[in-house]
């Protein structure tokens, strides 16, 4: 039988409200929460890491980091199939995608979390564990790198972002849609990806800011990153990728001092582009060196950059590595 190694970090799916405190608490361990399906063991040989309890603001990149380190350990024993991963959903897509971009084996990691914790009637979390185990044993989900699957729709890492505070079919993929459903009676991919980036790094960049452009934002929070020491700058811009003129001279200064400035938008969905050419637009960002982001959220395209920093602090080697072959 196929062996899969279970990763529980905390998040709703490990929560139980605390009559106490008014609110939901980590309070569940792996064990206890497999041991809501007891027809789980039929399917494969489950193997439990208890790995934090930890709701999804309180994981760092450092968590992640780490935890990419023990799902490499697990994937290289033959015996394992796959890896699933339980996470609060708030961060969930950040750590998927640092997972995806860390993931070089064909075997497949599902990273699933729950809507409702376990006090309440709907609680999500074994419907998403019972979905995550028959994906990862799934012959069609090898390849496919990290998937995000919730509300038995699975997602890329790279195109899934939380939607939604409280519905449970939270997470899609805006841009390019799902990858396939988990039905009744088989996993069905409709579709593979085509490319997907991965980076090859021994280190971790920590210190990269992000920050939300609005209407009349000046630059005093670029500014205070860079002087505070910050080695990277995302910049979530309004629409297709531009920003309030009065951030520029914050923007260029960062520039000039050789950090990387990643674009993003702060929209809900798709691609920043230059395709326009007044002060402060994508054009005018494109021409003074800034690198861009494709469709990634702020979010992930800060932890693109947190790994792609591990590997070189050049700007013109880290526009390559991010824009070339872009796949987002
Ligand atoms: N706030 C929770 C968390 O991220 C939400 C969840 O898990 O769904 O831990």
């Amino acid at each position: 039988m196929n062996t899969v190694v279970f990763f529980f970090t905390g998040g709703t799916i490990s929560m139980k409200v605390d009559p106490v405190l008014g609110g939901a608490v980590p309070a569940l361990s792996g064990e206890e929460i497999l041991a809501h399906d007891p027809e789980l063991s039929r399917l494969a040989n489950l193997e439990v890491v208890n790995f934090g309890r930890l709701a999804g603001p309180q994981v760092t990149p450092q968590h992640m980091w780490d935890l990419s380190e023990q799902i490499r350990a697990a994937l290289e024993r033959s015996e394992v199939s796959g890896v699933v991963v339980t996470h609060g959903t708030d961060t969930l897509e950040e750590t998927a995608f640092f997972l995806d971009l860390r993931h070089h084996s064909p075997k497949p990691v599902v990273v699933i979390g729950a809507m409702r914790n376990a006090s309440e009637l709907s609680y999500d979390g074994p419907a998403n564990v019972r979905a995550a185990v028959r994906v990862a044993i799934d012959e069609g989900a090898c390849g496919q790198g990290v998937l995000v699957l919730l509300n038995e729709t699975i997602h890329a890492a790279a195109h899934a972002t939380k939607m939604d505070t409280q519905a449970i079919d939270t997470f899609q993929s805006p841009v390019f849609g799902p990858l396939g459903i988990v039905d009744k009676d088989r996993v069905y991919f409709a579709r593979m990806l085509k490319y997907r980036q991965t980076i090859v790094t021994s280190a971790l960049e920590l210190r990269v800011d992000l920050f939300q452009m609005y209407a009349g934002a000046d630059g005093r929070f670029i500014d205070s990153a860079r002087v505070q020491g910050a080695r990277g700058i995302v910049i979530e811009g309004t629409g297709r990728g531009n920003v309030p003129p009065m951030t520029l001279p914050a923007i260029q200064r960062a520039i000039d001092a050789g950090l990387p400035v990643l674009l993003a938008t702060r929209c809900a969905q798709g691609r920043v582009l230059d395709a326009y050419a007044y002060e402060g637009s994508g054009k005018d960002l494109r021409n003074r060196g800034v690198i861009f982001a494709g469709s990634l959220t702020g979010a992930k395209a800060r932890i693109l950059l947190m790994l792609a920093l591990g590997i070189t602090s050049e700007v013109k080697e880290l526009k390559n590595l991010i824009e070339a072959g872009q796949y987002f």
